[in-house]
């Protein structure tokens, strides 16, 4: 009875109806519990962890991040099988409001993410199909180092729980043509210091790449460093709680791993693969 931790309710009310739907898809799907991970951008109370000139963040429509934080709340008080968890931005910086916010509420687990790059000229996304363009100005090379950089900051902060989609820089299949061996051994060291889980999610194969987060070559090095990990789905709708998860858990097996985590208000406990 594996978990998913990676699940957004921002396509639909925060309401106990529609977090129902999603919970119905995981029993079905023979889950234990899942997590809730909203994007920090939708509420107003998080403006602070991204940087003032993204008029993008700005554009985005304010809930409240009490609202929330109550709904998930709620359910669990109604016995539901969910945690509350936020998929934090990590940009450079921004670490103490982060941190500030960590603090002021019930959180069982924080996933970091690392969607915002810096280019010579502004904040770019490097995920958004609306900024896939800008790829084509970029040396893919000088990019991955950028991100991994960022990656490696986000685990080092201590912040987070769990590292989201680890190498979703290679999302539109844009790939260095240099060798990239020796950063993702790094990358994967810094990650292992730093303690923190790495997400194996279905969400890369419904994505231009159709490959898995991380792809072989990097979940093989984490493997071999023993980096804890957890499946993931990413779901952004309830048919997509716990997608593939046969396929996942199966990589992670091949990998040599024995053991997914599940969290409880910011503490983690092994649950054996069956
Ligand atoms: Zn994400
Ligand atoms: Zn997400």
């Amino acid at each position: 009875m594996p978990v998913d931790y990676h699940i957004h309710l921002e396509r639909g009310p925060f309401s106990l109806d529609y977090l129902r739907e999603f919970v119905r898809v995981a029993t079905g799907r023979g889950l234990r519990e899942i997590g809730f991970s909203e994007h920090p951008y939708h509420f107003r109370e998080c403006r602070g962890i991204y940087p003032t000139e993204n008029p993008w963040i700005d554009a985005q429509w304010a809930r409240r991040l009490e609202e929330y934080v109550r709904l998930v709340e709620q359910a669990k008080e109604l016995g539901f099988p969910v945690k509350l968890g936020m998929e934090w931005d990590y940009i450079p910086g921004h670490e103490e409001e982060v941190a500030r916010i960590l603090e002021a509420y019930p959180w069982d687990y924080a996933i970091g993410s690392v969607h915002w790059l810096r280019n010579e000229r502004r904040w770019w996304a490097i995920d958004d199909p609306n900024e896939r363009e800008e790829w084509d100005r970029q040396d893919p090379a000088q990019v991955y180092h950028q991100y991994f950089r960022h990656i490696e900051a986000a685990a080092a902060s201590g912040l987070f729980d769990v590292i989201g989609h680890v190498d979703v820089v290679k999302i539109f299949g844009y790939r260095p043509s240099e060798e990239m061996t020796a950063l993702y051994e790094e990358v994967a060291r810094v990650l292992w210091r730093a303690g923190v889980c790495v997400e194996v999610s279905s969400a890369g194969w419904y994505k231009p790449v159709r490959e898995v987060y991380p792809g072989p070559q990097i979940l093989r090095i984490l493997a071999r460093l023993g980096v804890p990990v957890v499946p993931s789905s990413d779901a952004h709708e309830p048919d997509h709680v716990g997608r593939d998860f046969d396929r996942i858990l199966a990589l992670i097996r091949e990998a040599g791993y024995t053991q997914i985590w599940t969290f409880t208000a910011r503490s983690r406990s092994p649950l054996p693969l069956p």
